[in-house]
């Protein structure tokens, strides 16, 4: 259980862990782990960070993505002063922390707001890859719980991008109440009436897979993301049994009905303002 990335895909360089941010789009080249091209960060970004040869799509910064997809100074942050206390004092928490604040910009594993996708009016939530891999601690919790109570005050939509290793395990089980209270946030959101809609983004596992990303009224996932709750290595072992290649990517994940669709991320503002125009409250 708790943070269990080690479970997937390591990776080996900067740009898959934390992705390409604002700060980091430069003329250095890069090589694209599926088509081994290079290609510059600049041009990668223009593409909204995908491989300009393949498609790939590389990890993106929470304020990367949210710049590629809100409608231009949209957004408003809320609720970015919620600092974690360290409860546990765990070893080593708050280095993990300092490199995590390094590495994204971010002060924690979620940036939340409101925003417009092409002039529909949501709620927004980004987890930050490059923050301790997006997981979810108290804070990363508690932000996402007070959007869905804002939203569903303001009767907004809700876009929620995850990205997550799961629960934090400096946190202990604090981590793990998280899965309940943003399960509730997002129930209470939905007797009122409001559309949920998440986008499932490369990795969503553990507790976050677990409780909110599971619960979009619409869910959609980026290509080839790796979503899943145990580990692949944890469920072979565990039931002696060997598993399909494409186990816990997104497109099996389609095939096998728990993801409605697959977007590509140059497609996703139009796909969004589609359905929230379709499906949210008039005006
Ligand atoms: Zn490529």
């Amino acid at each position: 259980m708790s943070n269990i990335m080690g479970y997937f895909r390591k990776s080996k360089n900067a740009l898959e862990k934390g992705g390409i941010t604002l700060k980091n789009i430069t003329e250095e080249k890069v090589r694209c782990p599926i088509c081994k091209s290079y290609e510059t960060r600049r041009a990668i970004a223009k593409q909204k960070v995908t491989c300009p040869h393949c498609g790939h799509h590389f990890r993106i910064g929470a304020r990367t993505r949210i710049k590629a997809l809100c409608d231009k100074d949209s957004f408003h942050e809320l609720f970015s002063n919620i600092e974690t206390i360290d409860p546990l004092e765990f070893p080593g928490y708050q280095d993990k922390m300092d490199r995590g604040r390094a590495v994204s910009g971010e002060e924690e594993g979620v940036v939340c707001g409101t925003a417009k996708i092409r002039h529909q009016r949501c709620a927004v939530f980004v987890m930050e890859p490059g923050f301790m891999m997006g997981s979810m601690g108290s804070v990363v919790g508690e932000k996402i719980a007070r959007l869905f109570e804002y939203a569903a005050e303001h009767e907004l939509p809700v876009v929620g991008f995850t990205a997550s290793g799961g629960a934090r395990m400096q946190e202990g089980i604090l981590s793990l109440m998280q899965m309940a209270k943003t399960s509730g946030a997002v129930e209470q959101h939905s007797k009122k009436g409001g559309l949920y809609i998440t986008v499932l983004t490369d990795p969503t596992t553990g507790g976050v897979t677990a409780s909110f990303a599971m619960l979009g009224d619409i869910i959609l996932s980026e290509p080839n993301a790796t979503i899943g709750f145990a580990g692949r290595r944890v469920i072979e072992q565990t039931t002696k049994k060997k598993l399909p290649e494409d186990f816990q990517k997104a497109e099996f994940l389609l095939e096998h009905g728990f993801v409605d669709a697959i977007v590509p991320r140059t497609e996703l503002r139009g796909t969004l303002e589609k359905l929230l125009r379709q499906h949210g409250r008039k005006e």
